[in-house]
C-alpha cells in the first residue's frame, strides 16, 4: 500500500506584512517542530517569502509561493518567475486558486503551462480545483473537476503526475465557514484521484489530494481521516500559529 506523506499548506493571501509574518513563525516554529508524519507548508505573499525562507531554515516548515508566471522571463507587469523564487530557495508553488481565477483572470489554459514550469524549476505545485456553489446544485461538479484537472495536468508526462499536489477547494466553502461534509470531499478526493488513474495508476496512488474550505481546527480531524484527502489547504485559519498548530497536529 502507498504510503501518501499528509501536506497542510496555509495560503495567507494578502495577509501580513514581513514584520507580522515574522511574528507568526517564532509563534509557529515551536508549535510544530515534534509533529511527525506531515509536510508543512507556509505561502505567504511575495513581499514576506525571502524573510519566511531566512526564519525557517533547518526547520520542518516550507515555504510556497501563492502564484507563479509560466514564462522564465518578459514583458510581464506584476509578474513573477519560476527563477526568482528559485532564487529565493522558495520549494514550491499554489497554482490556479479559485480567487486568482475569479478575480486576476487566471485560466486553464495559463495552468496547462503553469504546471510543468514549475516541476521544471524543482518548485512543487498546488493545482487548486473546484466547482461553485451553482455547479454543485446544477450537479455539475464532475464536470468542472474532471475539465480544470485534465487541462492543469494536460502538458505533464505520466512519470510526473504525482509530483503534482491537487487542492479540492469548492469555492462555495472558501472564506465562507461552510465546510463540505466528509462524503462531498471524500467523493470529490476519490474523483480526482480516479481522473490521475486514467493517466497512470501507480502516479494516482502516490498523488496527494488536498481539501481546502474553512478547515479549522474543530474539523480539521474529521476530513484529514478520510482515505482520499491527503492534507489541506488551510486559509483563514492559516493566519493564526496556534489554530494552524492545532490542524498541523490534527494529522494522527
Ligand atoms: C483557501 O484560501 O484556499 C481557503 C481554503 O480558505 P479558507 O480556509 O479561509 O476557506
Amino acid at each position: 500500500m502507498t504510503v501518501r506523506t499528509p501536506l497542510i499548506a496555509g495560503n495567507w493571501k494578502m495577509h501580513k506584512t514581513v514584520a507580522e509574518a515574522e511574528d507568526f513563525i517564532q509563534a509557529l516554529l515551536p508549535r510544530v517542530s515534534t509533529a511527525d508524519g506531515v509536510d508543512v507548508a507556509i505561502c505567504p505573499p511575495f513581499t514576506a517569502l525571502a524573510a519566511m525562507v531566512d526564519s525557517t531554515r533547518g526547520s520542518r516548515v516550507q515555504v510556497f509561493a501563492q502564484n507563479m508566471h509560466q514564462s522564465a522571463s518578459g514583458a510581464f507587469t506584476g509578474e513573477v518567475s519560476s527563477a526568482m523564487l528559485n532564487e529565493l530557495d522558495v520549494q514550491g508553488v499554489v497554482l490556479g486558486h479559485s480567487e486568482r481565477r475569479e478575480y486576476f483572470g487566471e485560466t486553464d489554459r495559463a495552468l496547462a503551462l503553469k504546471v510543468p514550469a514549475a516541476l521544471e524549476a524543482g518548485l512543487a505545485p498546488i493545482l487548486c480545483v473546484g466547482e461553485t456553489e451553482a455547479e454543485r446544485e446544477a450537479g455539475d461538479t464532475e464536470r468542472k473537476l474532471r475539465h480544470q484537472v485534465q487541462e492543469g495536468l494536460a502538458k505533464l508526462a505520466p512519470g510526473q503526475l504525482a509530483a503534482v499536489a491537487i487542492a479540492y477547494e469548492p469555492i462555495w466553502a472558501i472564506g465562507t465557514g461552510k465546510v463540505a461534509q466528509p462524503e462531498q470531499a471524500q467523493e470529490a478526493a476519490a474523483f480526482i484521484r480516479a481522473l490521475i488513474a486514467g493517466r497512470d495508476g501507480e502516479q494516482a496512488q502516490q498523488a496527494r489530494i488536498l481539501y481546502g474550505g474553512s478547515v479549522k481546527p474543530e474539523n480539521a480531524r474529521e476530513l484529514l481521516e478520510l482515505p482520499d484527502v491527503d492534507g489541506a489547504l488551510v486559509g483563514g485559519a492559516s493566519l493564526d500559529a496556534q489554530d494552524f498548530a492545532a490542524i498541523v497536529g490534527a494529522v494522527s
